[in-house]
């Protein structure tokens, strides 16, 4: 069993550091909590306090507390059996007397001590329990057992010693020992101080004089800052701990802490930075809360505590529900996680949702993270409702670099229209002059200009608002206008159809291999021609994007539309032979170079316009 512990437990050694010190942090918890109740256990008027001696000779390191001490039985209940663990009787006895104090006591699963074999061959308990005037040894080699045995100790609480196996020699330097501390312990509300015993015979003088000044001082900083009352921490404080969390140099754009109360108890201090990192847009990279047990450091990069589209937010979770023990493995699919991402994830919903309330602050946020919280739309159905009202978007109408949420976007809908229009294209400036779009706003409508590398992947995702149907304006069939016009319209264009259909026919002869059929229009005025895509087809920019990352898409044909009422329509109609060839070919390119995409032939495109710029 103890096998198991030592090999398999932590993937880390250095943890035995956190879970001793923890031990030592929990043992004076106790103290102080009977301390409260029985004030004679307190009679030598104990300053709290957690030394971490360290013998560079003998290669050995003593944590030692002035907390509450074990005597024989204690020893031979709590450090003689795996799992047997006084913490968590300790915690049932509380509960049951409905101890409202209930301090916060680290190390339910009653495995943490046993980490010291990690690093240590032999460890040495010694430890005098408060109340109590007898002193104990506890010793194990690993090899058989343990013994318990008499001994001496000056004041209450106990001494951890470890003899550090071959290799283990990194932890009896100074440095690496306030790493750790700092590292895992730096909450933990006692002061925690090195000891040098048996400092070299050749010191020199001003190195004691350094060595004893580091060693006055506490390693760890014993501020909890996400325990502190919102009201008691200043926004200063708040900032440098963000830039120490995420080492960013900026100052965060919200500061969020707040406490999860009912089900799940958890104190969180959350962080939204003000511009992306560069790690946003890396999938492999780092990202997640720090997460605390206790007051112990869990581990810093904990995803499974927000859900993926809010891989922005940085910040801490603190728990008192969670075992110190947990993996992440175990994490995956805990229960108490799943509650605190909820919590988690419903809180910062609604911080952005008074962002979006006081105005304009909301853009720069939107501007940074707006592509990652999209995700949401298609990742998260259960808050995707909530994450479209947090959409902002550029609109044909809109001046450039103005964004609208969906709901001004219905606010401004003319009577008569019923569903919500988009555009897709890779840069802006040509979603909003594409021909495409030139009839719904002839009638008045605006379209969403979807130009964000994720919008039309995501534009399946979102399905309706408010009710309406999103609908791309370049692709299947869209009418325009009342019954009455969409009628009339209909009526215009099979009549022009007819008009024209030897034209067509000739157009869909010789552009046969770039398009799958050539039609009248419904959607254009001002242009003599456009491409659309079938209704459930890519545009042909999602194919570039799609091709570029290396996927296989087939061609897709698209339709060419002929605005029938244009006169350059009529002429070309009216043309014969190779004349009408080039025009055609003209035609189709620059339906194209319209919606901002390449033609297939530069060159022959080029000499085209040179023919008719002679001409
Ligand atoms: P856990 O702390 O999770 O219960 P451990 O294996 O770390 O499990 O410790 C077992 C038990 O030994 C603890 O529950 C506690 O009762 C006792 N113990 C360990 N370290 C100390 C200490 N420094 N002072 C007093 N009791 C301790």
């Amino acid at each position: 069993m103890l096998d198991l512990v030592v090999n398999s437990l932590y993937s880390k050694k250095e943890i035995f550091l956190r879970e001793l010190v923890s031990n030592a942090s929990d043992a004076i918890d106790r103290a102080k909590y009977l301390g409260l109740t029985e004030k004679e256990l307190l009679s030598d008027n104990p300053d709290w306090a957690i030394e971490i001696a360290v013998d560079k000779s003998a290669k050995t390191m003593s944590i030692s507390d002035n907390g509450i001490g074990m005597d024989e039985a204690d020893l031979e209940k709590n450090l003689g059996t795996i799992a047997s663990s006084g913490t968590k009787a300790f915690r049932q006895a509380l509960k049951e007397k409905g101890g409202e104090a209930l301090p916060e006591l680290i190390g339910q699963f009653g495995v943490g001590f046993y980490a010291a074999f990690m690093v240590a061959d032999r460890v040495r308990v010694v430890t005098k329990k408060r109340g109590t005037d007898a002193a104990f040894m506890w010793e194990s080699d690993m090899s058989g057992g343990y013994t318990v045995s008499d001994a001496v100790r000056d004041g209450f609480g106990t001494t951890i010693m470890l003899h550090f196996r071959e290799g283990q020699e990194e932890y009896l330097d100074y440095w690496r020992v306030a790493d750790l501390v700092k590292k895992y312990s730096d909450f933990i509300a006692y002061p925690i101080r090195y000891a040098t015993v048996g400092a070299p015979a050749d010191e020199k003088d001003d190195e004691r004089k350094r060595r004893e000044e580091r060693e006055a001082k506490p390693m760890n900083t014993m501020v909890a800052l996400w325990k502190r009352p919102k009201k008691d921490v200043k926004d200063e404080e708040y900032a440098e701990f963000y830039k120490h969390l995420t080492r960013d140099w900026e100052a965060p754009f919200e500061t969020i802490p707040f406490s999860g109360e009912g089900a799940v108890e958890f104190k969180a201090l959350l962080f939204i930075p003000s511009k992306p990192t560069m790690e946003l847009y890396m999938p492999q990279q780092k990202r997640g809360l720090s997460l605390y047990v206790r007051n112990v450091f869990i581990g810093d990069d904990i995803e499974m505590l927000l859900p993926p589209w809010l891989r922005f937010v940085k910040g801490v979770v603190d728990s008192s529900d969670l075992p110190l023990n947990v993996s992440r493995e175990m994490l995956q699919d805990d229960a108490i996680i799943a509650k605190i991402k909820a919590a988690v994830t419903s809180k910062i919903l609604s911080v952005l949702e008074d962002v979006k309330k006081k105005g304009e602050r909301y853009d720069g946020f939107f501007k940074s993270f707006g592509t990652v919280l999209k995700e949401g739309v298609h990742n998260d159905w259960e808050n995707a409702e909530r994450i479209k009202k947090l959409l902002k978007y550029p609109t044909a109408r809109q001046d450039p670099g103005k964004l609208v949420f969906l709901e001004d976007y219905v606010k401004d809908m003319p009577s008569g229209q019923s569903d919500i229009y988009y555009i897709c294209a890779e840069r802006e400036s040509d979603a909003r002059t594409a021909p495409q779009i030139e009839a719904a706003r002839k009638h008045g409508c605006d379209v969403l200009l979807f130009c964000d590398p994720v919008d039309e992947y995501l534009a399946p995702s979102l399905g309706d608002f408010d009710g309406k149907k999103f609908v791309d304006v370049a692709k299947g069939d869209v009418q325009f206008g009342s019954d009455a016009e969409r009628d009339a319209e209909k009526k215009a264009n099979e009549k022009a159809a007819g008009e024209l259909k030897g034209f067509m026919e000739a157009v869909k002869k010789q552009l046969e291999k770039d398009v799958s059929d050539v039609r009248v229009s419904t959607r254009l005025t001002d242009s003599p021609c456009c491409l659309v895509a079938r209704e459930y087809g890519p545009s042909p920019y999602m194919v570039r994007m799609m091709r570029a990352m290396h996927q296989e898409v087939p061609d897709e044909k698209r339709i060419l539309e002929l605005n029938a009422a244009h006169p350059l329509v009529k002429k070309v109609a009216a043309l014969e032979g190779d004349a009408q060839a080039d025009a055609i070919a003209m035609l189709y390119d620059s339906a194209l170079v319209a919606e901002g995409s390449p033609v297939p032939d530069g060159a022959r495109f080029a000499k085209l316009v040179a023919t008719l710029m002679m001409k």
